[in-house]
């Protein structure tokens, strides 16, 4: 029999009646931001000053956590395993756990990074609901949050968080903020403004936004979209060395990097398919055949 497995979790139940907003982080064990902004609300949100409640869950993934990697020991992917099953292997329980959480809530903030092996330019992002009412709302959401890129992708795509919220009819986003294995300290006081920013959009407290600091929005309904493990694979094992920035353009053919052996004898270039800017990268140099390298946020 497998252990009832229980999420650690915040509720801050606010004096006012409103909406229920979940905020999760450590979905994958080592993305460090979502973790420490998801503390910093628990310590700084008067929850007698909100309208609704506010449910925070700091780390999701705690095997993966501990073990620091994106995935717990049965090296199942949270985020494709969702809506996971109650008897199952760890991942599959946390899984389950977390689609129950969030059929609960009425808006989800699944907050993410580029974990110990990319670099990830902040990105708020959501599905192309197919019902225009919950995409308007994402759209509100992810464009309070503010982030320098909204990006809106395929609602297709099964086993995240995302996925179960979709087919509860539930708003949601996720956000994206660098990583490279180390918690950057504006991704934290990014992603803690975003929460509060949504929070104020949702009436859930009263707070002046910011400027707006969006630079690009991209809706893709593509196949696939969203999915940045596709484009960019390593052709073979080895060292993969970037020859890009992040945000930089490129264009097709334009160089993003090299994979060399140990010797350097062979080099493989990584070659741009697309036109746009350098939306993600790979940071950790030791490459597998068909790791990713990075991705291209297509720009028209
Ligand atoms: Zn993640």
């Amino acid at each position: 029999m497998s252990e009832k497995l229980a999420l650690k979790k915040t509720t801050l139940q606010g004096g006012k009646p409103g909406p229920h907003l979940l905020v999760l982080g450590g979905v994958h064990g080592d993305e460090f931001e979502s973790m420490a902004a998801i503390r910093r609300l628990k310590r700084t949100v008067d929850a007698s000053g909100v309208r609704g409640r506010l449910t925070l869950v700091p780390v999701v993934n705690e095997g993966a956590f501990i073990r620091g990697e994106r995935t717990a020991e049965d090296g199942l992917d949270l985020a494709r395993t969702c809506p996971g099953r109650p008897d199952g292997s760890i991942t599959e329980r946390v899984a389950h756990e977390v689609s129950s959480l969030i059929r609960t809530s009425d808006f989800l903030i699944d907050l993410h990074s580029g974990g110990n092996i990319m670099h990830f330019y902040p990105t708020v992002g959501y599905t192309l609901h197919p019902d225009s009412e919950v995409l308007d709302v994402q759209r509100r959401l992810a464009e309070a949050f503010n982030l320098p890129i909204i990006w809106g992708t395929t609602s297709q795509l099964d086993g995240r968080t995302l996925s179960v919220a979709r087919d509860a009819r539930i708003p949601a986003i996720y956000a994206e903020y660098m990583g490279g294995g180390i918690c950057s300290p504006d991704g934290v006081d990014a992603y803690t403004e975003g929460c509060l920013n949504v929070m104020s959009e949702l009436g859930m407290i009263e707070r002046e936004q910011p400027d707006n600091r969006t630079v690009h929005t991209v809706e893709d309904d593509s196949d696939q979209s969203g999915l940045i493990q596709v484009n960019y694979q390593s052709p073979v094992d080895g060292y993969f060395n970037p020859t890009v920035k992040l945000t930089q353009s490129v264009v097709p053919g334009d160089v993003l990097g090299e994979v060399t052996d140990p010797m350097g004898e062979t080099v493989e270039e990584i070659v741009s398919v697309q036109t746009g800017i350098v939306l993600c990268l790979r940071v950790f140099n030791r490459v597998l055949k068909g790791d990713s390298l990075g991705a291209v946020l297509v720009l028209e």
